[in-house]
């Protein structure tokens, strides 16, 4: 997707590029790439409005080892030049092409090392009083832009140089949080390692002393199924459930109306374990990811585990070849047709006439539905709807 977001912006801007091909180009990568070149385009438009043609750097490598010891980055665009109202700007933007983690521009750390690479590097062009930084990650609907002066900047960039430098010789302290993520030491980190199997045996004393023993007493309690979302209270009388008789001869009752509860866990505890479980869990996918890397890629022995062959499927070696064969025998009906997606046709009509043509058979279903933190800055959606946005009350008509 980054080599389409070059080509998309350097054709654009009228720079000849050959197009890059992937396995994994589809409709919707090509959408993605184009609201990242959209964006881009519109950003250089502003900046030409001062009147001074902006440097436009596209895939720059941009060092900043004057903070950080060897360090440097690509910057997928960077622009020097004026702000509109005249004052020199250097604007940093980033794409992000996944969808996982919604990304904020922020006090964000690469993009203020990026930055302060670009300050260093061109900042003599326009002495420029504010470096602003986007981050467009169009899979989240995401483009946060965050701007800081470049004294500012400067400020942050010395308060990280002392720790850098111990970063690189190896020394302090390794703090686990949500930003150990996207860390490519992850599966071998030591503190990592320590904090999820802490959390894990943390999370299970937890409920074996407090959830189980409550859930019990008000199982106990009720003597029926709870579905309760209000919090368990522990109950004063004996939580310890009644021996059962596993000898006494099986008899159909058929005056119990309720189904006993088991000892299950209510929602609100299973909902304050989340945090805990999603660091444990990529925690475990990362050693998971590592050592198969480490076996399959670099040919590391894993004591007690070996490498096997997954289930491939059948594949003709030469189509032309197997085709004209059929077709020889007389079985012709090989071949399939399809509509072109809603994007290339598109493309083929332009978009003024697709509109016209087409637009009123266009459909944008909402997005898959997602549990996400409660700070996470997207509306909240409407889950009794459906993909036409009808609830279901609007699909009944009402009897008199
Ligand atoms: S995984 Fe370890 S080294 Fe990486 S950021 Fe987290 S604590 Fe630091």
């Amino acid at each position: 997707m980054h080599e389409r977001c070059e080509w998309k912006l350097r054709t654009a801007l009228g720079e000849t590029m050959d197009e890059p091909h992937s396995e994994y180009d589809t409709d919707e990568t090509d959408q993605v790439t184009d609201v990242y070149a959209e964006f881009c385009l519109s950003t250089i438009e502003t900046m030409r409005r001062s009147s001074v043609e902006p440097l436009i750097l596209i895939e720059e490598r941009l060092d900043y080892s004057h903070i950080a010891p060897q360090g440097f980055g690509t910057g997928d665009l960077v622009l020097v030049g004026k702000d509109e109202d005249g004052t020199g700007l250097i604007h940093v933007i980033d794409f992000k092409g996944g969808r996982g983690v919604r990304v904020e521009a922020e006090m964000n750390s690469q993009m203020m090392l990026y930055a302060a690479a670009a300050l260093n590097s061109y900042g003599f062009l326009v002495d420029p009083e504010i470096i602003r930084m986007s981050i467009v990650q169009p899979r989240l609907d995401n483009i946060s832009t965050f701007q800081m002066t470049v004294e500012e900047l400067n400020a942050w960039a010395e308060s990280i140089k002392p720790i850098a430098r111990m970063a690189f010789e190896g020394k302090g302290e390794q703090h686990t949080g949500d930003w150990c993520i996207f860390c490519k030491a992850k599966p071998v980190c030591r503190a990592c390692a320590e904090e999820a199997l802490s959390l894990a045996r943390e999370e299970f004393l937890d409920l074996d002393e407090d959830v189980l023993d409550s859930a019990c007493a008000d199982t106990q309690a009720n003597g029926e199924q709870v579905h309760s979302t209000e919090p368990v209270e522990r109950a004063e009388q004996d939580s310890s459930p009644e021996p059962t008789d596993t000898t006494a001869p099986y008899i159909l009752d058929r005056d119990t109306i309720v189904f006993k509860s088991p000892q299950l866990i209510p929602i609100e505890t299973l909902a304050s374990l989340m945090p805990s479980l999603t660091r444990i869990d990529s925690w475990i996918e990362a050693v998971f990811a590592f050592i198969s890397a480490e076996a399959i890629t670099h040919g590391v022995t894993i004591p007690g585990y070996k490498i096997v062959e997954g289930r491939s499927r059948r594949v003709f070696s030469d189509e032309y070849a197997a085709a004209n064969a059929a077709e020889a025998a007389g079985v012709t009906n090989i071949y399939k047709t399809e509509m072109k997606s809603l994007s290339e046709i598109e493309k083929m009509m332009g978009k003024k006439r697709f509109a016209e043509v087409l637009g009123e058979y266009v459909l944008k279903p909402p997005g898959k539905l997602a549990l996400v933190p409660e700070d996470d800055p997207r509306p909240a959606a409407d889950n009794t709807l459906d993909a036409r946005g009808a609830s279901a009350t609007d699909e009944f008509d009402v009897i008199e």
